[in-house]
């Protein structure tokens, strides 16, 4: 394999290349390693758990005077190495000034904060050149204090002393500040008036959160809402006041070896931990449910085997957490699917009633950056949330295009501009499902266009006609490029891993909008960068209620039976999807599906892990997105079975257009084990088994070698390290996503590359 990585930060003249030289050579790693305005950038090939092994040594083993602020890193295709070489320094012709994400605290600041002795004891806002806040400060370019949000604090004589002199780690850092001169906590009663200040402030809020209080606590990218998390009773009133009822909450660890308390995590997962990105990292826990061993309160993750974990990554957090040892909640300050919280003054409004103080200050935030997500899958990162840390840097592609604005989809969303052979994909905004979401949306766009003074020759969208992003790109005067959404999901995976196709994508998510005028899901194209054809999809129903249906796993499952039993199904009240509703609503859906009215015809491989999740008794109705789906995937954890449920490939119909996968056989089968009352696990295994199979019969059907799997589905480390491996051992080369999220925060990439290969005249 080859490894790519893109460091930045102080890693230029400071030894960085002889260093990454005698790492590569020293394991018989073939490659180079090369200097530019943009970071030091390397490539290794070889054997790998070699390139892991290199990986780590970089960050562990690095020149003393050096410091990574951000580390990327992608695995490719080979391209045959024969030794390992230091290129001349790159000065490329485009001169573009990059925006670093925000960076968290190093070490060497941590130490200060934390150290009686030094002029920065406690304070807050502690950072240097090679770490602090970045994107969440920025007003525009050049990078300089005046273009801050540190603009209205004027340096001490010490700390310009400090900027101004070249031997010190502060040496030109721009939102350098220390006590005297620099943004002050203050602690703010719900009513927005001040109970205390400086330490004091944090000190009263540490003592709320310690007394089972929730503290809203102004951070890096926004507010988080904070509790104790090993409190019960003040998860639960949280979960209440922010009407998120059982979806996961995310952590904040004391340290490293809390986490490894509750959590089993690896050498990759400790790094990406520790990293300047420093997301919350997705890690199995420790034990068996109910976890009865556990410090958290079971409200934080009910019923799920993972937790979201993440290290302090500013000195406001290692304050907080010094003053607490405990694990924290630290969520979004927001009610359910709004944005993020960025201003005190908005948040004693927004989060009023659910913080019972509120630790600000007095720095502000220039745009929302929520924190990302991110998981180890198969010996690699996966960010399903890409925000802090890792926004806004570009991903790169092969080749120059136009400039284009793509507007993403309709949930998950983000957007992207595009610039030479940079895209640059923006923050995480979020479901534009209400007024504040799309005003960020808008907000978004703005923001990113006015920072990079982009210049938009086109705008690309979805296909779907009422999306609101889609109306906006309509509204925007400029030529609009239509993309579909799960070929653009095979676009930003194509991207991603460099490929030119023509590929197999295998794109299954929940939902997108099929040119045909169904809702498509469970799809197989054949895509190259300039078009796909639909190569196979997965059988149709019916979804009885629409949008309901995506709530409501019941309804999916009542389609799945219908379309494979007519109205038999609905007298077959030993199925607990069946017996979920109360019979007049069944009656109405049977009157829905009878003639066809508001029950769209799907091919959405979502759905049918909601039907089966539904089928398998586990959840009727989700109390958050793709619920259903996500308890399918942890029902099969430790069981361990090769068996899987038959599914037909077959022609469709007059044997021309795309081949159908027919589920057929496979629900029958669910139905006979679900009623011989078989293990929910087996039942789980035998179906993610059946699906894999499904892949592998697709791809030999099809014959494209490069397989590329993509959309929300490949999310479930089940399914996508066993279609890795089953097509591997055929022959065939796997890719899936890595820096970018293959739900549909990935969408804007695959939409902006797509647009400017239509474009650009190729
Ligand atoms: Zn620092
Ligand atoms: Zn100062
Ligand atoms: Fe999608």
């Amino acid at each position: 394999m080859r490894l790519r990585i893109a460091v930045r930060g102080a890693v230029q003249g400071v030894g960085f290349r002889p260093f990454v030289y005698r790492l590569a050579t020293g394991r018989g790693l073939a490659g180079w390693v090369l200097n530019s305005n943009q970071g030091v950038f390397i490539e290794v090939e070889g054997e790998r758990g070699l390139l892991e092994d290199f990986l780590l040594s970089i960050e562990r083993e690095r020149p003393p005077r050096s410091f990574i602020q951000s580390l990327e890193c992608s695995y490719l295709d080979p391209a045959g190495y024969s030794s390992f070489e230091i290129r001349e320094s790159a000065s490329e012709g485009e001169k573009l000034s990059l925006i670093l994400p925000d960076i968290a605290t190093c070490e060497e600041c941590r130490r200060e904060v934390l150290d009686p002795a030094d002029r920065r004891y406690l304070h807050p806002f502690t950072n240097c050149t090679n770490c602090g806040p970045r994107f969440s400060i920025i007003r525009s370019l050049p990078y300089d204090r005046p273009n801050t949000t540190m603009a209205g604090f004027a340096m001490c004589g010490a700390c310009q002393a400090e900027y101004h002199d070249p031997s010190d780690r502060r040496f030109h850092a721009q939102p350098n500040a220390c006590p005297d001169c620099g943004p002050q906590l203050e602690l703010w009663d719900a009513s927005g008036a001040r109970l205390a200040s400086r330490h004091e402030a944090l000190l009263a809020a540490a003592e709320a959160v310690r007394r089972g209080q929730t503290a809203a606590v102004k951070g890096l990218g926004g507010f988080h809402l904070v509790v104790d998390a090993r409190n019960g009773q003040a998860v639960r009133r949280l979960r209440g006041l922010k009407r998120r009822e059982e979806k996961p909450l995310a952590l904040m660890f004391p340290s490293l070896e809390a986490v490894r308390e509750e959590c089993l995590v690896s050498d990759l997962e400790a790094r990406l931990l520790g990293s300047p990105e420093s997301p919350i990292v997705l890690l199995r826990r420790k034990g068996r449910p109910p976890f009865a061993g556990s410090e958290i309160a079971p409200e934080v993750a009910p019923d799920n085997p993972y937790l979201g974990a993440m290290l302090p990554y500013t000195p406001l957090h290692h304050l907080l957490v010094a003053q607490l040892r405990f694990p924290i909640i630290a969520t979004s300050g927001n009610v359910s699917d709004e944005p993020i919280c960025t201003d005190e003054r908005e948040a004693v409004v927004r989060l009023g009633g659910m913080a019972d103080v509120f630790l600000v200050h007095d720095r502000p935030i220039a745009r929302h950056v929520d924190d990302s997500v991110a998981r180890v899958l198969m010996g690699r990162e996966l960010v399903v949330r890409r925000a802090r840390g890792y926004a806004p840097l570009p991903v790169r592609v092969r080749e120059d295009g136009p400039a284009v604005l793509a507007v993403g989809p309709h949930l998950k969303n983000t957007v992207a501009v595009s610039k030479g052979r940079n895209v640059f994909i923006s923050q995480h905004i979020g479901d534009l499902e209400t007024g504040p979401a799309f005003e960020a949306f808008r907000q978004v766009i703005d923001d990113l266009r006015g920072i990079y003074e982009h210049d938009a020759a086109a705008v690309a969208c979805d296909v779907h006609p009422d999306y609101l992003s889609s109306r906006c790109a309509e509204q925007s005067g400029l030529p609009v490029q239509r993309v579909q959404h799960h070929y653009a999901h095979v676009v930003s995976c194509m991207a991603e891993n460099e490929l030119e196709g023509p590929v197999l994508g295998v794109s299954w998510d929940g939902t997108g909008y099929g040119p045909d005028g169904t809702v498509w899901g469970g799809e197989f194209l054949r895509a190259t960068l300039d078009s796909f054809t639909r190569a196979a999809h997965l059988r149709t129903f019916r979804l009885p209620g629409a949008h309901a249906a995506v709530k409501e796993p019941r309804r999916a499952a009542l389609g799945v039976l219908y379309e494979l039993l007519g109205s038999e199904a609905f007298g077959l009240e030993d199925l607990a999807p069946v017996r979920a509703f109360p019979p007049g609503e069944l009656r109405v859906i049977r009157g829905m599906l009878g003639r066809g009215v508001n029950s769209p015809v799907t091919s959405s491989a979502g759905r049918l892990f909601d039907a089966v999740a539904a089928l398998a008794g586990l959840r009727q109705v989700n109390a958050f997105e793709g619920q259903a789906a996500m308890m399918l995937e942890f029902a099969l954890q430790d069981v361990d079975t090769e068996e899987r449920y038959p599914i037909d490939l077959r022609r469709g119909p007059g044997d021309a257009g795309p081949l159908i996968l027919d589920w057929g056989p496979m629900m029958r089968a669910v139905l006979d084990n679900v009623r011989r009352g078989e293990p929910t696990g087996l039942v789980s295994a035998r179906f993610h088994n059946g699906l894999v199979e499904a892949v592998l019969a697709v791809a030999r059907a099809v014959g494209e070698e490069q397989v590329v799997l993509s959309g929300g589905c490949f999310q479930n480390a089940y399914l996508t390290e066993g279609a890795v491996g089953a097509l591997r051992r055929e022959g065939f080369r796997p890719y899936w996503h890595q820096r970018v999220p293959p739900n549909d925060g990935g969408i804007s990439l695959g939409q902006a590359v797509a647009a400017m290969r239509a474009l650009g005249g190729k």
